[in-house]
């Protein structure tokens, strides 16, 4: 039962995009890239319990970094630190995919283990002014797998 779940599962990789199983931009919490990380929005940022946060400037589609709970292991709270600073100090990688990106390419992209998480983005060119990048979502490698396994992973 569960070995033609998983075979089910990893052969649906082929069809299905990031976009069927993304976490919807509404639902993403983020931080503003000139958040400062003081008591307030520390407590936050652990309450939320996220281990990855992306981070945009002036506009929620604008995402410019991405912060890991980790790096927030050395920072006091009182000493006012810019998230600025901590962005630019460890400089993760971003990756960015379009909509239709399959998941066996998606749980590819993951392997090389630069990040695991994508920002996934499409090509908006409704209306009359310039096409833009419009941000849709994330994905993260729990959500590849979940696909695989045909199952919710109930987090710790
Ligand atoms: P975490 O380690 O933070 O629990 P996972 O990678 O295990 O994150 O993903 C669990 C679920 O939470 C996935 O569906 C993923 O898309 C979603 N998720 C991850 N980070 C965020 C975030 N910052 N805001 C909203 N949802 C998120």
């Amino acid at each position: 039962e569960d070995e033609v779940n998983i075979i089910s599962g990893a052969l649906s990789l082929t069809k299905k995009t990031v976009k069927d199983i993304m976490t919807c931009i509404d639902d993403v919490f983020m931080l503003d890239y000139n958040d400062v990380l003081n008591f307030d929005t520390m407590s936050e940022i652990m309450k939320r319990g996220y281990s990855r946060i992306p981070v945009y400037e002036n506009d929620k589609s604008n995402i410019v970094a991405l912060l890991n709970i980790k790096d927030l292991a050395l920072i006091d709270p009182d000493d006012n630190t810019s998230l600025k600073t901590v962005c630019r100090f460890y400089q993760h990688h971003l990756i960015f995919v379009f909509d239709d990106h399959k998941l066996d390419q998606m749980l590819q992209d993951f392997r090389q283990g630069h990040s695991h998480m994508a920002i996934i983005r499409r090509v908006n060119n409704e209306g009359d002014g310039d096409p833009y990048y419009e941000t849709l979502g994330v994905v993260t490698l729990e959500d590849v797998i979940e696909e695989i396994i045909q199952s919710e992973i109930i987090d710790e």
